[in-house]
């Protein structure tokens, strides 16, 4: 089956010019080895770790359940409890962690989908014996708790209790935490998965070929106009045949967290998010306002700028990140890119190039286009005991590169920050982005240094610029427009043409 659909790809890009054959030529691309957590779907591991983090779990509510508030100045009790905390929550990201990228490696195997339903709902019974935890440790009073901090080995987690009193305000009682608990398999995540199975699930026709979603979008990237309208139009007419599904998942989601913010006391429909990401509403909203009064000099000013590169008056949407010229470099085989990155980041520090090189020499990386497989990019951290994996389509060109060096990026972050444990390891996403966008900027910089010709050199520039206005510029657009959608649902259900 991947044969035959990379053979389709490969025939529809290469149609028009024979330069594309041998461009296409990737090389040998890595899938990840899942091993390191478990080594099989159906291995004794993976069912023995389930039911170790099942008796885990009975022994720490015996242990500890009911006892954090008259123990809460004592720092020796505290520090075990969240050591053996600690240590449940290792084993049960290592489970959910392997669960879930198996499922991302073919999200069309059955049995793959299986596991990770079977799993998610296996943990969730799990995590409900640890609701109370965080709930009991945010009611012991800060007088107690400044008395146990003294304690030195407690200090250490001082930075994890202070994010969690954060959450104290919107936290309910046990029941209906529990309750919460279980109902997100049926709600967001049900939702949430609906929205992945269905896009990894849609084909589109272009030019008499059937493709995946990944390859249809990097048509968007090709030198040939009609090839990148052509995608995009496949593009729109499968989400178009898709639409009645898209609206009732985004008014279902809307609406599940419209109920969660409700209970739980969010007064704007963004505040749950600014908690989960540790920053305060008034500096998003700075950070929008300046955005926005520079669409007209950074946005603006590119997009009219590149239609006259292109020689147009205004750009339709399949040019947006049309690339500047026909490079014949433009297609990277995964061994260039590998290089590419490793040694913007030895250029940097050599000890960052060493931790990436993991990746590339142990299997941490699945690069491979497949039908099935999750769209986009991502590093999971996964547990600290084990190490992060990389999720990435690569097809070879600049931008792929580019999302290697970010997924890096991330991924070096994550190596770093496990020594730390899987508490204190967690970042929000805020600073996560800072580590990965940095690893790309190294790059992007030694790229642009080892290229000379000038035209080459405004290619990259103008790449890079329009990278920036999708970090900057569109995600802005993105959070005023899921405000709307917020702010609209909470009037009623949503339709289609609403949303459009
Ligand atoms: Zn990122």
């Amino acid at each position: 089956m991947y044969t035959n659909a990379a053979q389709k790809l490969r025939v529809f890009l290469s149609a028009n010019t024979t330069q594309a054959i041998t461009a296409l030529d990737l090389g040998s691309i890595p899938r990840w080895d899942l091993t390191d957590l478990f080594p099989g779907p159906d291995s004794l591991e993976l069912q023995n770790a389930l039911n170790q983090a099942q008796v885990d779990a009975e022994i720490f509510e015996v242990k500890y359940k009911g006892k954090l508030l008259e123990k809460g100045y004592d720092g020796t009790f505290l520090v075990n409890a969240i050591r053996d905390y600690e240590a449940a929550s290792d084993l049960l990201g290592r489970i959910s962690t392997f669960a879930f990228l198996n499922y991302a490696g073919d999200q069309q195997n059955s049995a793959h989908a299986k596991l990770f339903g079977d799993v998610q709902s296996q943990l969730t019974q799990i995590f409900n014996k640890f609701v109370f935890f965080e709930l009991e440790l945010n009611q012991i009073p800060d007088q107690q708790l400044t008395v146990a901090l003294q304690y030195e080995e407690l200090a250490y987690f001082k930075p994890w209790l202070d994010d969690l009193r954060k959450e104290k305000a919107y936290q309910l009682e046990e029941k209906l935490e529990l309750l919460f608990n279980e109902k997100s398999l049926t709600s967001a995540k049900a939702w949430n998965r609906l929205f992945d199975d269905t896009l990894s699930a849609m084909r589109f026709e272009v030019n008499g070929e059937t493709l995946s979603l990944e390859p249809t979008l990097n048509l968007l990237l090709e030198s040939d106009e009609l090839k990148r309208r052509a995608g995009a139009e496949a593009l729109s007419r499968t989400f178009q045949d898709n639409i009645q599904t898209f609206t009732l998942i985004t008014n279902t989601l809307t609406k599940d967290k419209e109920i969660s913010d409700r209970w739980r006391g969010f007064v704007d429909v963004a505040d749950s998010r600014h908690l989960a990401n540790r920053v305060e509403g008034p500096v998003v909203e700075a950070l929008v306002h300046a955005v926005r009064e520079s669409y007209g000099k950074l946005s603006h000013r590119y997009y009219k700028l590149k239609a006259k590169w292109l020689g147009k008056q205004s750009i339709p949407y399949w040019d947006r990140n049309a690339p500047l010229t026909v490079n014949p470099e433009r297609f990277m085989k995964w061994s260039e890119a590998k290089e590419i990155v490793l040694n913007a980041y030895a250029d940097f520090a050599p000890q960052m190039a060493d931790i990436a090189k993991h990746f590339f020499d142990k299997n941490w990386i699945d690069a491979s286009v497949r039908p099935g497989k999750a769209p986009g990019a991502f590093s999971h951290p996964a547990t600290p005991s084990v190490h992060p994996y990389i999720l990435l389509n690569y097809l070879g060109s600049p931008r792929d590169v580019m999302t290697l060096a970010h997924e890096l990026g991330h991924g070096v972050h994550q190596v770093l920050a496990a020594k730390q444990g899987v508490l204190l390891s967690q970042t929000p996403l805020t600073l996560a982005e800072t580590a990965s966008v940095f690893g790309e900027m190294l790059t992007f910089k030694k790229l642009l240094e080892d290229t000379h010709n000038l035209t080459a050199r405004k290619a990259l520039i103008a790449g890079k610029v329009e990278d920036m206005l999708n970090t900057v510029v569109r995600q802005v657009a993105f959070y005023e427009f899921e405000r709307k959608i917020h702010i609209a649902r909470r009037e009623g259900e949503l339709t289609s043409e609403g949303i459009s």
